[in-house]
């Protein structure tokens, strides 16, 4: 462990937050250069409290096999793989490094991650056509080669007992990955921080909130954090700071005044699980059941039917129900919405406002469902479902991108993006899904380009000996993705 901070302190980098971003950053930098000092600065009393701990998302590993939102149907009906292939290629990263931690002894599989078929399910003629067509799209690239298909309702029953117990859809159809993953990122974040507390130059401080930072002339950032504890100020001079705020990173970003945070606005959409500890229904589903998205609702709001492992313990859980909020965090203040409203980002706001109406208003027409409307979409899914086996549990927030677009004045973004200062001295991540499972991807986009040292034949060695893959797409290189798969699958227990 790093001695002791002092009020006023320097060091090489500060991450501010908890969560699977600083976390994976945190552990990366440090085995990259284990000399340099690095403070973490948590607002709350534990590390990963908000949208990294496994209750408040949704735990997939996402790698584009069921989600089919990450394949969207073109004008003239063709189905585009682009987006799928790029997650699941950031996502074999994810376990590769994973999985080198777990050789390393720093995280135990049984504690993160479970192998837990993703199937994609659909409906109707028009529904069905898709799936067929999506299915033998990606079918014939290497990273999807092992999805099945199938129509016959034996063989979906068996893949999903509970989800063909008395359905009666006429014409259905599913595509399954064995080997899809229930990932507990909460447990990925605190072992890697249980881990880098052991090491020298490293530091965790819970209870601190930042709550200003400015550049000095040397290019340096101070940061200002409240010991929320003691009620004391603490000061830090650092080379480098990562936003890693989860819903609050937009606010902080704001703070730092960099010319490439200008426009960026934030749309909270809160979540709801419908969870179930029955055993004898855990025991009858085994698989994440992801379905299309209802018309005009937004990609996140897909509902899914997973078993997942929490705290080690199997559940089940369906949702997540998107709502209206204007938190930026669970824990967050009901202004922070209006907080973020600024003169650079204002336009943005009234335009995506303007163009999403038709959102603002599913959001709110969900936020005002009650248990019983909630059951019936679960039915949709498992039509057997009894009320009493059922509670409604809180999930975490999600803070959509707002963008300045040139010529549309606004737009709302779904994905998760990384906004870096031209001199490479902050970095933020902005965004929700495809989130945790790229978190590898992104932070190490990150160190490419604020620290120039991952130039250097040194680093490079040290960030192939985490994810050998690195350097080389797995989207082209077969014979590479072939080798890390099989090799992800056996050491982290997923190819049984
Ligand atoms: C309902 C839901 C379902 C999701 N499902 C999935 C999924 O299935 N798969 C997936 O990969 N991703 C999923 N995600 C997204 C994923 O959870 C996030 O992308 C990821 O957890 C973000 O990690 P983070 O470290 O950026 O943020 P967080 O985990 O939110 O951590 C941010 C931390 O910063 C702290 N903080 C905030 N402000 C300050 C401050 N001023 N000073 C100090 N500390 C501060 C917070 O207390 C928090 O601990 C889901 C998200 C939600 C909400």
């Amino acid at each position: 462990m790093m001695s002791k901070i002092k009020a006023q302190s320097e060091v090489d980098v500060v991450l501010v937050g908890a969560g699977i971003m600083s976390a994976t950053l945190a552990y990366l930098l440090h085995q990259l250069d284990p000399q340099l000092n690095i403070v973490m600065l948590e607002r709350a009393d534990a590390v990963a409290s908000e949208s990294s701990d496994a209750w408040n998302n949704a735990g997939t590993g996402h790698a584009g096999y069921c989600e089919l939102n990450y394949t969207p149907q073109a004008a003239n009906g063709e189905i585009q793989i682009q987006r799928a292939l790029e997650i699941n290629a950031a996502f074999e990263q994810s376990l590769e490094v994973w999985a080198h931690c777990v050789k390393q002894g720093i995280l135990k599989t049984e504690a993160f991650i479970h192998a837990t078929p993703h199937i994609s399910f659909v409906w109707g003629e028009r529904n069905v056509n898709f799936l067929r067509q999506r299915y033998q799209r990606l079918q014939q690239h290497h990273l999807f080669a092992d999805m099945q298909y199938s129509e016959d309702k034996a063989e979906l029953a068996n893949w999903m007992p509970l989800v063909m117990q008395q359905s009666k859809h006429a014409q259905c159809a599913a595509t399954r990955v064995a080997y899809g993953t229930d990932v507990d990122f909460g447990a990925i974040s605190r072992g890697l921080v249980a881990y880098l507390e052991q090491q020298k130059n490293f530091q965790l401080l819970l209870q601190h909130q930042v709550q200003s930072l400015k550049q000095l002339a040397n290019g340096h950032w101070q940061i200002k954090a409240k010991n929320r504890n003691q009620r004391r100020m603490l000061m830090l001079n650092s080379q480098f700071v990562f936003l890693g705020a989860g819903g609050a990173a937009l606010s902080l970003l704001q703070k730092s005044a960099i010319p490439e945070a200008k426009g960026y606005g934030g749309f909270p959409v809160s979540g709801l699980w419908l969870a179930s500890h029955n055993p004898d229904l855990i025991k009858q589903h085994e698989a994440k059941v992801y379905g299309k998205a209802a018309i005009g609702a937004p990609p996140m709001s897909v509902p899914h039917l997973d078993t997942r492992y929490i705290d080690g313990k199997p559940a089940l859980l369906f949702g997540p129900f998107a709502g209206f909020t204007t938190k930026f965090l669970k824990q967050g203040s009901l202004l922070d919405l209006v907080k973020s409203v600024k003169s650079d980002n204002l336009k943005a706001i009234l335009f995506a406002g303007l163009r999403n109406a038709k959102l603002t208003n599913y959001l709110i027409k969900e936020a005002l469902k009650n248990k019983a409307q909630r059951m019936q979409s679960l039915r949709e899914y498992f039509p057997a479902a009894k009320d009493a086996d059922w509670k409604i549990v809180k999930a975490g927030q999600r803070v959509q991108i707002i963008k300045q677009c040139d010529h549309h004045g606004g737009k709302l973004e779904f994905g998760t993006e990384i906004v870096c200062a031209q001199d490479g001295s902050l970095a933020a991540l902005l965004g929700a899904s495809p989130g945790a499972s790229t978190s590898v991807n992104a932070m190490v986009s990150i160190i490419q380009r604020c620290f120039p040292q991952m130039q250097t034949q040194q680093w490079q060695k040290k960030m192939r000996q985490m994810m050998p893959s690195y350097g080389t797409s797995l989207i082209d290189d077969q014979a590479m993705l072939k080798k890390v798969r099989k090799a992800n699958l056996s050491t982290l227990g997923l190819d049984q």
